[in-house]
């Protein structure tokens, strides 16, 4: 057997600053121009839109947002898998 002596090298510490103000310009926001309050409002419609109870021009607003939001469709998939979920479980099995 031979006695190996494990060096503990490899830590070297790199000494650059990651956040330069170029950096963070460049990468902090994103691409697409979606209201954070506009987001809101569409969650909190959701439960009403799947009731069918917005009213014409709101429902259409939902819409848009939603043709244009991937968070608020991912939210809104969410939602509609937990209503069917519920359903399912309301029904009592066949046979
Ligand atoms: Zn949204």
């Amino acid at each position: 057997m031979s006695t190996e002596s494990s060096t503990s090298a490899g830590k070297a510490l790199d000494s650059r600053s990651a956040l330069t103000p170029a950096t963070v310009a460049s990468g902090a926001t994103g691409a697409h121009d979606v209201d954070a309050s506009e987001c809101r409002s569409t969650r909190a419609a959701m439960h009403d839109y799947l009731n069918r109870r917005l009213q014409p021009r709101r429902q259409r607003r939902f819409e848009a947002h939603m043709d244009g939001c991937v968070e608020c469709i991912r939210a809104f998939i969410h939602i509609r898998e937990l209503s069917w979920k519920r359903r399912a479980a309301d029904q009592p099995p066949r046979g």
